[in-house]
């Protein structure tokens, strides 16, 4: 029988994780609280799946068999017991994370993930009563570009579940790393370091966030600058994390009150069409050619990244 496996939330990144569990042949629940926003990604999967047969990278079947592994659910009261996977991609808070692994471990995964960017997995794990399955499971934006997994050890994980999480890693076509549990892991807190200085460097007036993105691909050989980057991530998001950071870390990850105001504006960044930069239908306007992640699957993988 096809295995299940469960996605909670279908933002940027609930979106990926779906596309690439379809791919890889799951039988994929997507749960989402927001009804509009559970039809818009469905849709936009459909979408995606059909550039790619244009493309050439898919056939029609597959394409469309991809299509129907796909099902949108209303709540995880929806989704029968025994999943083989369920991964949380619901917002960086705390508290709406450790309700939503609650609800999840009831239904008995073999593996609980979650795709924190910056919390510790022990304090996720706090209320949990089966923390020897659960691990952090970090993918990347785009998924389907990025071939990093970060798998997050917490002192609960049992080795038994870290195997599970390589060989899921092996199952997607990703590229893991296992990391020891630390707020930020190894990615965050080096990426976010950089995106929040860049920040203060755009209220400094140091120069454009275009020319401070360059400078980053062209002296340092960035794929992608720490702005542009911070608009594909969503700066609402990277504000949680930085907030994350703080309390972890200290000021050091004090978030810069440019950031701040830009998310109260409602710059969000690509999601929204104003960040940093101007987007329009998902496409930077402006500005400097950059190397960025595709954010169409059919075309090659992000530079930069490994396979
Ligand atoms: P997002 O805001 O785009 O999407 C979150 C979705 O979760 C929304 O659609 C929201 O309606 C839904 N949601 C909220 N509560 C829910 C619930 N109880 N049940 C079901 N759905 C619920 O956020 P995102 O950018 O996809 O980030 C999700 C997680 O992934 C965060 O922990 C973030 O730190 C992490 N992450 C983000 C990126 C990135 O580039 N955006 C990269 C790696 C990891």
């Amino acid at each position: 029988m096809t295995q299940r496996f469960v996605v909670v939330g279908a933002g940027t990144m609930g979106l990926g994780i779906a596309y690439v569990a379809a791919g890889a042949g799951y039988a994929v629940e997507l749960v989402e609280l927001d009804r509009a926003r559970g039809e818009a990604a469905v849709e936009r999967l459909a979408q995606l799946w059909e550039r790619a047969v244009q493309r050439g990278k898919l056939t029609a079947e597959q394409a469309a068999a991809n299509r129907a592994s796909v099902t949108l659910r209303a709540g995880l009261g929806e989704v029968a017991p025994e999943p083989a996977v369920i991964v949380e991609a619901v917002p960086e808070r705390l508290e709406l994370k450790r309700a939503v692994l609650a609800e999840a471990e009831r239904l008995e995964p073999a593996l609980l993930g979650s795709n924190t960017s910056s919390i510790a997995i022990a304090e996720l794990a706090g209320e949990l009563a089966r923390p020897e399955r659960f691990c952090g499971l970090h993918f990347f934006n785009p998924v389907w570009a990025m071939a990093l997994l970060e798998i997050v050890v917490g002192p609960a994980t049992a080795a038994q579940t870290t195997e599970a999480a390589r060989a899921l890693a092996d199952r997607l076509g990703k590229d893991p790393v296992v990391v020891r549990d630390m707020p930020g892991f190894a990615t965050s807190r080096l990426g976010v370091t950089l995106g929040l200085e860049a920040i203060r460097m755009v209220a400094d007036g140091v120069a454009s966030p275009a020319d401070i993105d360059k400078a980053m691909a062209l002296g340092y050989r960035h794929p992608i600058g720490p702005l542009e980057l911070t608009d594909l991530v969503g700066l609402d998001v990277r504000l949680d994390i930085a907030r994350t950071l703080q309390a972890a870390y200290g000021d050091r990850f004090a978030p810069p009150p440019l950031l701040v105001e830009m998310v109260a504006a409602g710059r969000l960044g690509k999601k929204s069409g104003q960040g940093f930069y101007q987007w329009v239908d998902g496409v930077r306007s402006g500005g400097t050619e950059s190397a960025a992640p595709t954010t169409d699957p059919a075309s090659d993988a992000a530079p930069g990244a490994t396979r």
